[in-house]
């Protein structure tokens, strides 16, 4: 086995594999991207090398500069993990002739699997069945439509080199081919430097089923069962599972033996995917062949109990498989959801920006979380925008759901927008909740076909939501007046109160706040153990308390529930049962006056690390005032303007919430 091995790779990927190396005594080399310093796949791996500008074709896609740093740490072998450099024949072939191990096939299989027309020919010749269709040499567009006639419409034009959807096309009649052609082999030439196409039967209602296999250099190769991939969104996945609902032992049996046909066709070693396409019958057929470890493996380790890249690291150690076909079975079920930065109101546009707020469900032997960022990491325009996959197992079907369902209702992100609001409608509704009672239910069309289901309208926020806000904002003042008194000279004085005490007047608040656009107010009445909110729909009494991680603690006319606000300047973003609510918070005029001149306050949770002035003192403006560490980063807070320091309400070493007045300031 290898001392040291180098992950040329990023994300949850290279965090993943270098978790499987340390857990068997195996050294981890990273390469990261100027964009990459502080990912927490460097921290993940035990020395790191710089290998260039944030964009790939810089850094991770530079076999040259990954092989040096192979050469200078000494690793002996390396994972190329999934995406980037891992079905690149050329890169497998560099990393022979420079005397290191490419964990995964040899660089003649993915010759053969690189391109699927090619694929084909070699699948049809070991009796494994395809997807009636062309996949021969000739471009021509007169043959292009002469095979499309025999083949019958619809059809489906995909690129030989294509994957990710890319260069694919569904041509419904005959007069729509030529201009399918023309765009199909413009896309398939821009992403992948080659525009040969192939034709296939399209299917209807189709099921995405894909087998794991592995093989090893002692000419042994097994299964590990199938994967159902159909829950799809323009042909990209989104949820995976093992086993496939409604597959018999018969059909798994066949479709097993025809996956490692193939893989014995082009002499495969290593861990390798043969994807299936299944019609409406379940008659399947080959797809292709992905040369490398799927993104969707972790279902596959959830029902064997196996870590599939420790059977990866021993096989190109050289190790004979570790078990043998009728030593592997399937035990419970897992599902796997892919938690992505991409806002499904517009269109799925990936999102970018910095993952303020990050709270990931629990993790157990039910629920797995695999990522490769942590609170406050920005997800970029580089890379994939993926946050995490997560993924629940359970002795069945639907006990593996309820835990899915559970888990996406306690991810917590802030920030950014996300899928998950999404994944849980999907994880929700009838059609996929009931596949494997149903068959007929679950095929690649689900998301389409129920889409204004699975992508509601934004609705105006409810009245629990609004309360939470409005509680939230209430105990946040009684909180920095507490901390105004107890800085203060004279904390018993009545004036630090934040009761709402008011000669002669019921005491109350009114809190503003924008929903997508609207303005929507709550009075908030004070009362001696709560409040009583005025809310659009009525009045609640509620009551509460905020915990020191921000959680809340909320009594709504006597039913308790957890909640959590997360602030951002104004923007408040309210977790409550499972879904999140974004707000913004009204600044009244006053508070915009208070704002610029009155009072300074923290922007985000931190510590106070210095306080650079003290009360009277005379500054100028953009003087700094107090320093503040936050997410290892230091914010200076600067005087507004011209003026002199009325109050200080923290010192060195104190913790600060956000939101919280930290100096009162008079500008002249
Ligand atoms: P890529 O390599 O670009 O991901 P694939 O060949 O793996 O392309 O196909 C991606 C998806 O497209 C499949 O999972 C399936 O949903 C759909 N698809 C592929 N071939 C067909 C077909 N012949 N009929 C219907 N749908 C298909």
């Amino acid at each position: 086995m290898f001392d040291k091995i180098l992950i040329a790779n990023r994300g949850e990927i290279a965090c993943r594999i270098a978790r499987t190396a340390r857990r068997m005594g195996i050294g981890t080399v990273a390469v990261y991207s100027e964009a990459d310093a502080r990912a927490l796949h460097v921290e993940s791996c035990d020395e790191a090398y710089l290998i260039g500008p944030p964009a790939a074709r810089d850094s991770y896609l530079r076999i040259d500069r990954i092989l040096d740093v192979a050469r200078r740490s000494g690793a002996k072998a390396v994972h190329p993990g999934y995406g980037f450099l891992s079905e690149n024949e050329d890169f497998a072939r560099a990393c022979a002739e420079a005397g290191v191990v490419f964990i995964g096939p040899p660089p003649e299989a993915i010759h053969a699997m690189g391109s699927k027309s090619n694929a084909k020919a070699i699948m049809e010749k070991a009796g494994v069945p395809l997807v009636p269709g062309y996949h021969g040499d000739s471009q021509d567009p007169a043959r292009l439509a002469v095979e499309a006639d025999r083949i019958g419409y619809p059809v489906l034009i995909k690129a030989s080199a294509g994957g990710g959807g890319k260069g694919m096309r569904i041509v419904r009649e005959p007069a729509e081919l030529a201009a399918a052609i023309a765009s199909a082999k413009r896309e398939a030439a821009s992403s992948f430097g080659d525009d040969h196409l192939l034709i296939e039967k399209y299917l209807l209602r189709p099921r995405h089923v894909e087998l794991q296999v592995f093989a090893d250099t002692h000419g042994n190769c097994v299964h590990l069962f199938e994967r159902d991939c159909s829950v799809q969104r323009r042909h990209q996945k989104v949820l995976e599972e093992a086993p496939a609902p409604g597959m018999t032992v018969q059909r798994r049996r066949q479709m097993g033996s025809a996956a490692v046909a193939a893989a014995r066709a082009v002499g495969y070693v290593g861990a390798g995917t043969v994807e299936f396409i299944l019609d409406s019958e379940g008659e399947f057929y080959f797809m292709e062949m992905n040369t490398r470890l799927q993104v969707e493996h972790p279902v596959t380790e959830m029902i064997t109990g196996l870590d599939l890249v420790e059977w990866q690291l021993r096989i190109a150690g050289g190790e004979p498989l570790p078990l043998a076909q009728e030593q592997l079975a399937i035990h419970g079920h897992a599902i796997e959801a892919r938690v992505y930065a991409e806002d499904p109101a517009r269109g799925f546009l990936p999102a970018i920006g910095r993952l303020e707020h990050l709270q990931e469900p629990a993790t157990s032997g039910h629920v797995r979380v695999d990522t490769g960022v942590r609170e406050g990491d920005e997800i970029g325009v580089h890379y994939d925008p993926m946050i995490a996959k997560l993924i629940c197992w359970d002795t069945d079907r639907d006990s593996a759901l309820r835990r899915l369902r559970q888990a996406l209702a306690d991810y917590q992100v802030a920030g950014l927008a996300t899928n998950l609001q999404f994944l849980s409608a999907v994880v929700s509704h009838r059609a996929f909740a009931l596949a494997h009672r149903e068959p007929g239910l679950l095929d690649t069309g689900l998301i389409e076909r129920y889409q204004a289901e699975l992508l509601p309208a934004q609705e105006p926020v409810d009245d629990e939501v609004l309360a939470i806000a409005a509680l939230d904002q209430c105990l946040r003042v009684v909180q920095a007046a507490q901390q105004r008194a107890s800085h203060s000279t004279d904390p018993g004085s009545p004036w630090h109160g934040a009761g709402g005490w008011r000669l002669n007047q019921d005491n109350h608040h009114v809190i503003g706040f924008v929903d997508a656009g609207t303005a929507v107010q709550v009075t908030a009445h004070y009362r001696p153990n709560g409040y009583v909110l005025d809310l659009p729909g009525g009045s609640r009494s509620v009551s509460g308390e905020v915990d020191a991680d921000g959680a809340i603690a909320v009594e709504i006319d006597g039913a308790r529930m957890l909640a959590q606000v997360v602030r951002r300047g104004t923007e408040l973003t309210v977790f409550a049962r499972g879904r999140s609510h974004r707000l913004e918070l009204a600044v009244t005029d006053a508070a915009h006056e208070a704002g610029d001149e009155g009072s300074l306050v923290s922007p985000m949770p931190g510590a106070v690390i210095d306080v650079l002035v003290k009360v009277g003192d005379a500054v100028v403006k953009g003087a700094p005032l107090m320093l503040i560490e936050a997410m290892k980063m230091e914010h200076t807070i600067a005087a507004p303007a011209d003026g002199v320091v009325k109050e200080v309400f923290f010192a060195k070493g104190d913790q600060v919430r956000e939101g919280v007045e930290l100096l009162a300031f008079e500008g002249r």
